[in-house]
């Protein structure tokens, strides 16, 4: 988009404020024809990052305040970060959560701008001089190691770069994983863990109608994997995923379940001790493993092609190389036993180890978020920008939300939830006048002007817009929900055109 563009949402009308805070701001307006941030002081917040958090950190401003500008920066041209680059594209419902995200976006008083990346294309301070308040909404880019020898072999990758891979996120697209070998292990037992392991085994024709990237749909046609171990250092009581994803994988046509009988020593016993979301999730899991099939189910069972397991109690050791020291043979696992009891039991090596021969590895033992700006606290232990219900510490106006401020757990809902509570905290601020919103500020009028001067182009909502339409079109053409771009390049050029 051009800089003009980004000029011209500096020149939205001003609506009536409703509270004591505008109105003493627009009664200082000396009206001189043409609006400018001078003439139009209402409180200005800008958000960094438009996945979940962003936008319902947004969506609570502007519901709660009738006089609030709120601006989205985004680092990619497109918006919605991991509703697009990390829900799975077999699970399209819980994609509709972009309708809510698109009206709060078409909203007067919320302006969208991509291609923008804080930190490099605008500083923290930069933003702050330009906003009120600043809300950190970046999410966790990063990816937690396994820290063992090996890790860096051929056929080793991130749950968070595969993901990334069949789901378009540009940086990924070089990935290429190769899937020419029979067994791959998954390290972790999260929902991210469940959803590699079925977009693995998942029959193409299903792959076929969701908005799986054509470069991935190729690969995965051709891929000879038959069998996905996912491996977990504790036990069945501990898995980090829930019910919906393991009764996906039982259910997954042409695939068979091959769990480890020993594993679930004592665990119908301790049944009835468990809260009962983790009894319903443990009863499918005991059923799966143990429970002799009805005759349909062992037919269905012996005709599948494909083989998935839990393993437990086990925990990375070292990747192990194939001769030819380039790629991955197999990965070495520690057998753990637990000590103590339920979600709180800690995984201790026993000192046995096995090996598993797979040429391809996974890691999913979690996302990390980076630090943005040296100007904003990082808490590097935790790895999340340390705050106060919100409140950035020792910071004044910097606020964070989403998996940034609380880690890189919960789904969707939580993320929500988190969101609305930073806004709640941002919110008294204002009124107790703890944020100081008496002084005008120029919001993106001034970050137009910077970015212009450093040679960015960012890309406003109605670009976005027309990059979607573009995407459904192609995606029609291939009996698909929508053909994504896939290059930062494309998405420029489809947005320009
Ligand atoms: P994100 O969604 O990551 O958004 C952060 C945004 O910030 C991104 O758009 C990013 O590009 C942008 N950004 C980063 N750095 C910068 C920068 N320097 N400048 C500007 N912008 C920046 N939840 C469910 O409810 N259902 C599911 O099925 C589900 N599936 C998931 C699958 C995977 C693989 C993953 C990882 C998560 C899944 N979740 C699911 C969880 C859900 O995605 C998260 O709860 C939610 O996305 C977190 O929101 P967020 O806004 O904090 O982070």
């Amino acid at each position: 988009m051009s800089g003009h563009k980004l000029m011209f949402s500096g020149l939205k009308l001003c609506p009536s404020g409703k509270n004591r805070w505008t109105n003493r701001l627009l009664s200082g307006v000396s009206g001189r024809g043409k609006a400018s941030f001078s003439s139009c002081s209402r409180p200005k917040v800008c958000i960094v990052g438009s996945g979940p958090a962003g936008f319902y950190t947004a969506q609570a401003l502007i519901k709660a305040r009738q006089d609030v500008q709120v601006d989205i920066y985004e680092q990619l041209p497109v918006p919605f970060g991991l509703v697009r680059f990390g829900v799975a594209p077999d699970h399209p419902e819980v994609k509709n959560v972009i309708n809510t995200f698109t009206q709060t976006a078409k909203q007067s008083r919320c302006s969208f701008y991509g291609n923008v990346t804080v930190g490099k294309d605008v500083s923290i301070e930069d933003l702050q001089q330009a906003y009120h308040a600043v809300v950190l909404s970046y999410g966790a880019e990063g990816n937690r190691s396994m820290g063992v020898p090996g890790e860096d072999l051929a056929g080793v990758y991130s749950a968070k770069d595969f993901v990334g891979w069949y789901n378009g996120l540009p940086s990924c697209q070089e990935l290429s994983p190769d899937l020419s070998c029979e067994t791959a292990v998954i390290l972790g037992q999260g929902n991210v863990a469940l959803d590699v392991a079925r977009i693995l085994l998942s029959p193409i024709d299903l792959l076929k109608k969701t908005d799986i990237t054509q470069p991935a749909l190729e690969a995965l046609s051709e891929s000879l994997v038959r069998r996905v171990l996912i491996v977990g250092r504790r036990g069945p009581k501990q898995v980090a995923c829930t019910i919906k994803e393991v009764r996906e994988m039982v259910n997954l046509p042409d695939t068979r379940p091959e769990m480890v009988e020993a594993d679930f020593e004592g665990v119908t016993e301790a049944l009835k001790d468990l809260p009962r979301p983790r009894k319903r999730l443990t009863e499918l899991m005991l059923k799966t493993a143990l429970e002799i099939p009805g005759e349909k189910e062992r037919e269905r069972r012996n005709a599948a092609s494909r083989v998935w397991g839990f393993r437990f109690f086990r925990s990375p050791v070292e990747v192990l190389a194939h001769p030819d020291h380039k790629r991955t043979a197999g990965i070495r696992l520690a057998v753990n036993r637990l000590e103590g009891e339920g979600e709180g039991s800690r995984a201790v090596l026993t000192g046995e180890v096995e090996d598993v021969t797979c040429g391809l590895v996974i890691s999913s033992i979690g996302y990390r978020s980076l630090p943005i700006d040296p100007a904003v606290p990082f808490d590097a232990g935790k790895a999340i920008v340390p705050n106060h219900m919100g409140r950035v510490q020792q910071a004044a106006g910097l606020y964070c939300s989403g998996w940034v401020k609380t880690g890189p757990t919960g789904v969707i809902a939580t993320t929500m939830n988190n969101s609305f509570d930073t806004a709640r905290s941002l919110m008294e601020d204002m009124d107790s006048g703890k944020l100081d919103i008496s002084a005008a500020k120029p919001g993106s009028q001034s970050i137009s002007a910077l970015l212009e001067k450093r040679g960015v182009k960012a890309v406003i909502f109605s670009d976005w817009e027309r990059m979607d339409r573009l995407e459904m079109r192609r995606g029609e053409a291939a009996g698909k929900p929508r053909e994504k771009l896939l290059t930062v390049e494309e998405m420029l050029q489809a947005a320009r055109n």
